[in-house]
């Protein structure tokens, strides 16, 4: 069996989130392009589903927003909070002077499949994806300034391939074996207390035509009801890892008596269990060795509850972009590993910031007891009743007013 050796400008580990989106954002550009995707079944369709104003933007420049429209997206117009049956707070999106004033949401594993399709299917575009293909014998060097200078893998089929990239994307998750292999270090880890549940449910009298997310604040916990594409719900909430049995064994009329327990609104939805999240932080040292970079989970992981993995990932994309050299370029290391070194010393203190952020509300989200509610109920009044803040804080939430956004 001879080995097929590829020697393309970019090499992609992993077709999940980030990875597909960024293959395609790349055509159009004169990369010629290498992804490599272990696995060949669909992503877990229960995990994130809605990119933010931001990314919308991002997705629209690179000609990808009309793709995740046909494939079936919807446009979320905000998100509100409700405490005690009363809305105490509203985060509305479709006011704001933002070219794309809503959220789109459509399900995990279409947000892969919708970009991925049009990059296998773009004539013009000097594009491979070997799939299923587990990246995992990756070489390091010098001449790739520590970085990866090749990559063995085998497709299911018996194909072997050595890819001889001139720069390497590492999108492949939070295991990622790009990290490994270039020696990056997990600097902040943070095992949370309490898993995320998901239920999906059907609508069915329950509508709500702007798709907001819903979130109910109670004594006994909080809990998130998520429009979902095609007339579903989605359930979101944090629970004790104790209680994952009980949550797996309860039938139709336990689900809804725990449900209601923490928002009586929901007392009549009917649920099934999606699936059970632990939650961890790992965020790498660095994001860049050589001619290497890491981009999403790859790096740095979020809490599901903050619903920004997929767009905090890319956001970097969008960055990263702005620093590649010309496809004439790519064969000069030293330019390649120059640019990605700008781009972490620009990009990344700025999202440290904001990681150290998201997990200081992860830590509250962690928090099971009233005393949550005591300290964030009067801080959402508080923003509410003060126009500028309020502003502000909806800025934040498009993508607009974070630290990711700062110069
Ligand atoms: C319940 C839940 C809800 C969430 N809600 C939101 C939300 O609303 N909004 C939001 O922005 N984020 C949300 N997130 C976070 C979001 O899902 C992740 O941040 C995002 O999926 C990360 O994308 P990624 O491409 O970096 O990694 P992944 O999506 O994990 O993709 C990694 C890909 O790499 C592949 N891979 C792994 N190893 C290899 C290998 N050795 N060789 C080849 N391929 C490999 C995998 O098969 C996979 O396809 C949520 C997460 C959870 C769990």
């Amino acid at each position: 069996m001879t080995t097929k050796v590829l020697t393309p400008d970019i090499l992609i580990a992993g077709a999940g989130i980030a990875g597909a989106a960024i293959g395609a954002g790349l055509r159009n550009r004169g990369y010629s392009v290498v992804q490599v995707e272990a696995s060949n079944q669909p992503l877990d369709t229960a995990r994130g589903d809605h990119l933010g104003p931001r990314v919308v933007e991002t997705l629209a420049s690179w000609n990808l927003l009309d793709v995740f429209f046909a494939a079936g997206a919807e446009k979320r117009l905000g998100a509100k909070w409700v405490a005690d049956g009363e809305v105490i707070f509203t985060s509305r999106m479709d006011d704001l002077p933002v070219p794309h004033p809503y959220y789109i949401v459509l399900n995990h594993n279409l947000i892969a499949t919708a970009p991925l399709d049009v990059s296998l299917n773009d004539p013009n575009y000097d594009y491979t994806l070997l799939r299923p293909a587990n990246a995992k014998n990756y070489e390091t060097g010098d001449e790739a300034h520590g970085g990866v200078t090749a990559l063995h893998v085998a497709t299911a089929d018996g194909q072997d391939f050595t890819i001889k990239p001139r720069m390497a994307i590492g999108c492949d998750g939070r295991t990622s074996r790009v990290r490994t292999a270039c020696n990056f270090k997990i600097a902040k880890a943070y095992d949370y207390e309490r898993p995320f549940a998901v239920l999906f449910g059907p609508r069915g009298e329950l509508q709500d035509p702007r798709n907001e997310i819903t979130s109910y604040m109670s004594r006994n916990g909080g809990v998130s009801r998520i429009p979902r594409i095609q007339g579903q719900w989605k359930i979101g909430l944090a629970i004790d890892k104790a209680d994952i049995g009980h949550w797996k064994a309860a039938d139709q009329a336990e689900r809804q008596r725990l449900l209601a327990e923490r928002a009586p609104e929901l007392a009549s939805m009917e649920t099934e269990v999606a699936g059970f999240y632990p939650v961890i932080r790992r965020e790498a040292d660095h994001w860049v060795r050589g001619t290497t970079v890491l981009i999403g989970d790859a790096c740095h992981t979020v809490h599901p509850a903050r619903g920004q993995g997929m767009n905090f990932g890319l956001r970097s994309a969008a960055r990263l972009f702005t620093f590649l050299p010309e496809p004439s370029e790519m064969a000069n290391a030293e330019l390649v590993s120059t640019r990605l070194a700008e781009y972490e010393a620009a990009v990344k203190p700025l999202a440290d910031q904001q990681l150290d952020f998201n997990h200081e509300r992860g830590l509250i989200m962690d928090c099971a007891g009233p005393e949550r509610m005591d300290t964030e109920i009067p801080e959402m009044r508080a923003i509410a009743a003060d126009p500028d803040a309020h502003y502000r804080y909806r800025m934040t939430m498009a993508g607009y007013a974070d630290q990711l956004e700062a110069p």
